[in-house]
């Protein structure tokens, strides 16, 4: 009903009034009564009321005087008084001023702590922002570890293909991976082709480029390119039902995957090579020399175990140092092409046809015997013979020699079949050439 300020101001006046009143009746008492007018500054002063100090001290001094001039003798305490009430006034009003600075500095504390709060709160906030950025790329690596391990540890390309579908499959759940051949009006494709690294759509539907393509089944796909010694190998897509499901980090994470499962492949091509190479003749495309000997010790030694019989042909070619003579050293490399070839024609998949060295060459034959390893060289030689080798419009012919041996008949041994094929096509050549030893 009453406000703050009006019960106190009533309050400074029910003293003030009724010891006024005393001053003017009992002016005796005056000085005496004087210090209770204190209570009025320490009533306001209590309340927080600067101003009624003001008002109260105006009154108080003003009753002061007044009583000061009616009572001559206590003119000197009554002096004394009022100054000790504006001196009461005064220390009060000190007494604030020290409060409220306190409360200012207090205050400013305060708010220098509320802005360090909110700058470790925002210092924090990035933290865990980097925080997660930090665990998405820990388990990109790790990941990627895991990719390399297994994608390197294969020598086969499909077992690759197999392998990289897994890891795309559990690195996109919830999408289609598919690695496939290129293919004609795929615009992803075609994005993928042209910047030879990833392309991605957030949404075929809204993405003009995508208007027109056929049998668009996805909302939003990524594609990348598999390359192998820099030629395209294939294509990688990952697709999904929902528009924008690939964002920069899918795109990084697909660009590393693929790369690793290209250098996986390009790996593989490369011990293929090395291994071709290790183990075929460049010129004639027939085993090597190294190969043979392996093969020929490995089936003697299975021949030896299962008590069957392996032949072993060595062919030379003859007067073959007259036909590089006559028609040149390219025209002989033809020929030796050629022979080959028909060597070749001749072995069964379980036959070892290679190339034993210069213008020489030889046929492995397990579970053949001698004697019929004798009429399927007699064959091969008949064709030679009857074959015209037609090299820039030249025609040529050529014969060969031979000399067959076989395990258990002449040798048990690989370095004995081989030594005794050599005498018999020393004797095939000392005969007369173009012909078949066998005893
Ligand atoms: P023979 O009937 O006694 O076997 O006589 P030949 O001339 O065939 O035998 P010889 O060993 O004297 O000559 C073999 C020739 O084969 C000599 C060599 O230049 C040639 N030759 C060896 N390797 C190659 C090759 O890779 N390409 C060509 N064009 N010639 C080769
Ligand atoms: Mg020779
Ligand atoms: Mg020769």
């Amino acid at each position: 009903m009453f406000d703050y300020r009006f019960v106190t101001l009533l309050g400074a006046t029910l003293v003030f009034a009724p010891l006024s009143v005393l001053f003017i009746y009992a002016s005796g008492l005056g000085p005496g009564l004087f210090p209770l007018y204190g209570l009025i500054f320490l009533w306001c002063d209590y309340r927080r009321e600067a101003e009624a100090h003001v008002i109260f001290l105006f009154m108080v001094t003003t009753a002061g005087l007044v009583l000061a001039a009616a009572a001559a003798p206590h003119r000197i305490v009554l002096a004394i008084e009022i100054l000790g009430m504006w001196g009461l006034v005064w220390a009060l009003g000190l007494h604030h001023k020290r409060g409220a600075d306190i409360l200012r500095e207090a205050r400013s504390e305060m708010a220098g702590l509320a802005s360090s709060i909110r700058d470790d709160e925002s210092e924090l906030t990035r933290l865990r922002a980097y925080q997660a950025n930090a665990s998405v790329q820990i388990g990109l690596r790790r990941d990627l570890t895991e990719t390399a391990r297994s994608l390197g540890s294969t020598l086969d390309g499909r077992e690759v293909h197999v392998r990289l579908n897994g890891i795309l499959a559990a690195r996109f759940p919830g999408s289609r991976v598919r690695i496939q051949a290129w293919a004609a009006h795929d615009p992803l494709l075609e994005l993928a082709m042209k910047s030879g690294t990833v392309a991605a759509v957030k949404d075929t539907a809204a993405d003009s480029r995508f208007a027109s393509a056929p049998g668009l089944d996805f909302r939003s796909g990524m594609a990348a390119p598999l390359k192998v010694m820099r030629q395209s190998a294939g294509f990688v897509k990952v697709e999904s039902d929902a528009p924008g499901a690939f964002g920069s980090q899918e795109v990084q994470a697909l660009d590393l995957i693929t790369t690793m499962a290209s250098l996986s492949l390009e790996n593989i091509r490369l011990y293929e090579t090395v291994q071709e190479q290790a183990t075929h003749d460049a010129l004639t495309g027939l085993f090597s020399h190294r190969a043979f000997q392996s093969r020929l010790h490995e089936e003697l030694l299975r021949a030896g175990r299962s008590q069957t019989p392996v032949s072993f042909v060595l062919g030379d070619v003859d007067h073959f140092k007259t036909y590089n003579d006559r028609y040149g050293h390219q025209a002989g490399d033809f020929l030796l092409r050629a022979v080959a070839a028909i060597l070749a024609s001749f072995a069964r998949p379980v036959d070892f046809p290679a190339r034993y060295g210069g213008e020489e060459f030889c046929l492995v034959l397990p579970s053949v015997t001698l004697a019929e390893a004798l009429d399927l060289t007699e064959r091969i030689r008949s064709r030679v013979q009857a074959e015209v080798f037609v090299f820039q419009g030249s025609k040529t012919g050529a014969t060969m020699s031979f000399g067959v041996s076989s395990f258990p008949h002449d040798a048990t041994t690989s370095s004995q079949i081989v030594r005794v094929a050599d005498e018999r096509l020393y004797r095939a050549k000392s005969g007369g050439r173009n012909r078949v030893v066998g005893v």
